[in-house]
């Protein structure tokens, strides 16, 4: 079942980065790789849970987890000399930005509480407690080369055989973004590991080959 009217209404109204073509595909990717509640799916990168409702609209029907992976204190491209802060975000006292609430609120708003599971801290520290086998493996967190890195070296070995690796903001052409993400998806392809099976504006799906 694809998301319905209403719930199409909030991730419209929800901020984030995610159009709808690939948020579309996104949902597609996550229907595809048969999450359940021991695979979950895993998010690096929750924001205010744009994307996180599209991966848990394609979980629900399954009765699967979606794990979506945030320190809710925003990327280093949220703040100066970055153009993009949205101060309704901003923490009146600290100056950071917090979108836990927000995600919190939104993921009630869609009744997927159940479904949705946020795992707040640093992306390095979690993938270092925590061993998961994951059905998808959504990479959007931060786009430096550090986070980047450290998010595909602690997240990339959870997605099952015949599981999908979902990366955002994969730009081959410099003059269309950072490069970073686009590095991690080569990596992906030229590990030999994984073929392309999508590819939607800056969303790539990759099918992680059986052994
Ligand atoms: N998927 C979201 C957008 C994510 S923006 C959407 O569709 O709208 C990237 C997010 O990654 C930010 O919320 C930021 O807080 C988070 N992030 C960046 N670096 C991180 C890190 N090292 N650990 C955990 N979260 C991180
Ligand atoms: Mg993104």
């Amino acid at each position: 079942m694809e998301p319905q009217e209403a719930l199409r209404r909030l991730i419209a109204a929800t901020p984030g980065f995610m159009p709808e073509d690939e948020g579309m595909a996104l949902y597609n990717l996550a229907r595809r790789s048969r999450p359940s509640a021991s695979e979950p799916i895993v998010e690096v990168g929750s924001y205010c849970g744009k994307s996180t409702l599209y991966l848990a609209a394609a979980a629900q029907p399954e009765r699967a987890t979606v794990l979506s992976i945030d320190h809710h204190k925003g990327s280093e491209e949220n703040y100066p000399p970055f153009p993009y802060t949205d101060h309704k975000l901003v923490e009146p006292y600290s100056a950071q930005i917090n979108t836990l609430l927000p995600f919190q609120q939104t993921i009630r708003l869609a009744g997927f509480e159940d479904t949705v599971v946020a795992l707040v801290g640093a992306s390095s520290t979690i993938a270092a407690a925590v061993t998961v086998t994951s059905s998808l493996l959504f990479i959007d967190g931060g786009h430096g080369a550090l986070p980047a890195w450290i998010d595909y070296d602690g997240w990339v070995s959870s997605v099952k055989y015949g599981g999908i690796l979902a990366i955002h903001d994969v730009f081959a052409d410099p003059r269309d973004g950072g490069q970073v993400p686009y590095g991690l998806f080569l990596a992906a392809l030229h590990s030999g590991e994984f073929e392309l099976v999508l590819e939607v504006g800056s969303l790539r799906g990759l099918l992680r080959k059986n052994r």
